[in-house]
């Protein structure tokens, strides 16, 4: 079940903090790691920082895009200095290691880690649910790299072991109650589409629109029942705007 959490670094610089990024993943049990387009590919410095979790290393994923990292994961949390005021929903790291713990029973969850020198963007944290940073010293609260896989690491290892007579949630019963992140991105798509062909978005001044309607759905973190719905209104109002032509 450990497996299934996979944690996500994005554009790496520094190869050894993948390596050690590795091994404080298996010392904590997590073995899915997902690179996003890293600015150099896992070499002899990560192997050696690795240290005995080279098949963490070995097996780890590269992918080109945060998208492609995450489109079939039901829950994205990405970590960050500083929550950032009202635009997304925040969690302690308590709360974190509990809710990536609880919900991997229904499928796949990521934890995303940003850039060394400049974390991760706006764009990559709207592609998060949650976001989440440690409280450390205000004065100096950038941890390295790998250090932050730890604590996190940590807090995953704390909520998996406390929870007793673990059940999957949904043993009996297939549907998940959130869709998965490319469900999601496909309403998106679909959301685009029609409020360009209603006139509400104007193509050549497109602005924010798209970005505060994804941090809305975001924040509100529809079910797939719910998100059923909304593409249904979308296709509604694609029909009556075919009938009008
Ligand atoms: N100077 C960068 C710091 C990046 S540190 C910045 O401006 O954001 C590299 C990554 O480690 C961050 O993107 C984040 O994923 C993680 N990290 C570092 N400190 C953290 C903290 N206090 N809380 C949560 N994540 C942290």
């Amino acid at each position: 079940m450990l497996d299934k959490i996979r944690i996500v670094l994005v554009n790496t610089s520094h190869t050894g903090n993948i390596g050690s990024a590795a091994r404080a993943m298996k010392t904590m049990g997590l073995s899915s790691l997902y690179l996003v387009d890293p600015i150099s590919e896992p070499d002899g410095k990560s192997s050696a920082l690795a240290a005995g979790a080279g098949d963490v290393l070995a097996n780890a994923k590269i992918v080109s895009t945060l998208q492609e990292a995450v489109a079939d994961c039901g829950l994205v949390v990405g970590t960050t200095m500083r929550t950032r005021g009202n635009a997304w929903s925040t969690l302690e790291p308590r709360e974190c290691g509990q809710k990536l713990v609880k919900e991997v029973a229904n499928y796949p969850v990521a934890l995303v880690f940003g850039r060394e020198n400049n974390g991760l963007n706006n764009e990559e944290l709207h592609q998060c649910h949650f976001n989440v940073a440690i409280p450390a010293n205000p004065e100096y609260s950038s941890l390295n790299l790998a250090a932050a896989v730890q604590t996190f690491c940590y807090e995953i290892r704390v909520a998996f072991l406390q929870q007793d007579g673990y059940q999957p949630e949904n043993s009996q019963n297939d549907d998940s109650e959130y869709p998965l992140t490319g469900d999601l991105e496909r309403f998106y798509v679909h959301l685009e589409e029609t409020l360009n062909n209603t006139g509400f978005i104007v193509p050549n001044h497109p602005g924010m629109v798209m970005q505060k309607l994804r941090r809305l759905f975001n924040r509100a973190r529809p079910e797939s029942l719910e998100l059923n719905i909304l593409r249904g209104i979308l296709s509604s109002i694609d029909k009556k705007m075919l009938d009008k032509k």
